[in-house]
């Protein structure tokens, strides 16, 4: 080690040896973006309480990013002891667990006293890695708290996606209080942010009209869809890899067990199934089962409320499944039914009609863009049994109409795919890191 004198000290000094303090500036890729998830990691597995479409998004959005030549790293808060501070997911996009409180799972109503810690130790790591970034991209309302301490130090602009905020979920009939922080912190991140993407033009109208947002400062980007490994596929073969019965009548359910979910307004469509039709399955993707196969936790519940409606026989718990499995089961359904109280997204309708097969969902959200009533699937009004009871009957009972929806289903869900989004976020961060905000957005037309 070479070791140099500071003229005027009597001090030893040893030569620096950790990253380029400067010198990160000679080596730039195009374009560096920090991704902020802080309450669930790209890593999850879906179908599990907090995991879902916003991990989903994240994933893709990153790693189809890194495909256009940007580095996205991921922070995300440490759940486990021995995570590593830097894991790869994709070409260009590694992962960052950051230390914030105790490395274990805290419900998402308990971070926000994290959250300054979560901010310093991602600058820190930045630091001790020799990186800084020229945009910041923050997902959900307490990663948006986190970015706006994070552009400080960076100097960049911040991008907001809030996948929902405490207002749409409340105005939706949800059950559930959101903390009143929430809703407060969501207004400060709307004026701090530069730029907002909007899932849907809902969620957009809501943004400009309700929360005053400047209309050049909102972009309604839709989610995409993988369409090689969602595509249409044969029904028969796909029942018997799952081993579903080839004669029943399969109405697929697929998503977290949560109450924006509608699941009791499903069970109740179910219990309402004409007795002159015949007995349809319902296959359920998503909770968690013991060992043994038996619903644990929140899917539990919905067992045990489908033993007292008297149709336990009907449903078919299959737990949270790889996505990468998910083909299997929309190709194996007659229908797929998703009765939330609102979507953000609504991921698993358009994943279903790309595999070709209809959707029956509630006219909530980004459902009532995806879905073209009539044509692709039905909308029915949210929280209702009866009108969700006809729709599936209706699709179930029709092998013709079935054809008919999943055909134009299918080519619907083209309009939605990943390499797109990414274009039209990579156009985003463009504009802001060259310090504009004329010209922000390029992908409105989608829902035309
Ligand atoms: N998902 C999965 N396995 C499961 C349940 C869900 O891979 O067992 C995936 C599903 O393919 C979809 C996402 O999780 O991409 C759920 O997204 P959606 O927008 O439908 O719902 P959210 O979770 O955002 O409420």
């Amino acid at each position: 080690m070479n070791a140099g004198r500071i003229e005027g000290a009597n001090v030893e000094q040893s030569e620096y040896e950790g990253p380029g303090v400067f010198g990160y500036e000679t080596d730039l890729p195009a374009m560096r973006v920090a991704m902020i998830s802080v309450h669930t990691s790209p890593l999850a597995s879906l179908g599990s309480a907090d995991a879902g479409g916003m991990n989903v998004y994240i994933r893709e959005l990153a790693c189809h990013l890194g495909m256009l030549g940007v580095e996205v790293d991921i922070f995300t808060r440490r759940t486990l002891p021995g995570t590593p501070e830097v894991a790869p997911l994709c070409p260009g996009v590694d992962v960052i667990s950051v230390k914030a409180g105790p490395p274990e799972p805290v419900h998402k109503d308990s971070l926000f006293p994290l959250l300054p810690q979560f901010a310093s130790e991602a600058v820190l790591s930045s630091v001790r890695r020799g990186v800084r970034y020229d945009v910041v991209h923050s997902h959900y309302w307490l990663s948006g708290w986190v970015a706006h301490l994070l552009r400080r130090y960076w100097e960049t602009p911040f991008i907001q996606m809030f996948h929902t905020t405490a207002h749409m979920k409340e105005s939706s009939g949800n059950s559930v209080i959101e903390i009143p922080l929430r809703a407060k912190t969501e207004r400060q991140i709307i004026d701090l942010a530069d730029s907002l993407v909007a899932a849907n033009p809902a969620e957009r109208a809501d943004l400009l009209w309700r929360q005053r947002t400047p209309t050049d400062k909102v972009c309604t980007v839709p989610p995409g869809v993988d369409l090689e490994l969602f595509s249409p596929g044969d029904q028969r073969s796909s029942r018997k890899a799952l081993g579903i019965p080839g004669d029943r009548a399969v109405i697929l359910f697929v998503g977290r067990v949560d109450p924006i979910k509608g699941i009791e307004t499903l069970l109740e469509a179910i219990e309402r199934w004409p007795s002159d039709g015949a007995e349809p399955l319902v296959v359920f993707v998503g909770g968690e089962l013991e060992g043994n196969g038996t619903p644990v936790g929140a899917l539990a519940d919905v067992a045990a409320l489908a033993d007292d409606l008297g149709i336990a026989e009907r449903f078919s718990f299959v737990g949270s499944q790889p996505q990468d499995k998910l083909p299997l089961f929309y190709r194996s359904a007659n229908v797929v039914a998703v009765p939330s109280k609102y979507e953000s997204f609504g991921l698993v309708a358009i994943e279903a009609m790309a595999c070709g097969i209809p959707v029956v969902a509630s006219r909530a959200g980004g459902l009532a863009f995806t879905i073209e009533d009539g044509e692709t699937g039905y909308l029915v009004p949210v929280a209702e049994p009866e009108p969700l009871t006809e729709a599936l009957v209706r699709v179930v009972g029709d092998p013709n109409l079935q054809r008919q929806l999943g055909t134009t289903a299918r080519d619907a869900a083209l309009r939605f795919s990943w390499p797109a989004v990414a274009s039209s976020i990579l156009h985003m961060y463009q504009r802001l890191a060259e310090g504009h905000r004329a010209d922000l957005c390029c992908d409105e037309e989608i829902y035309a």
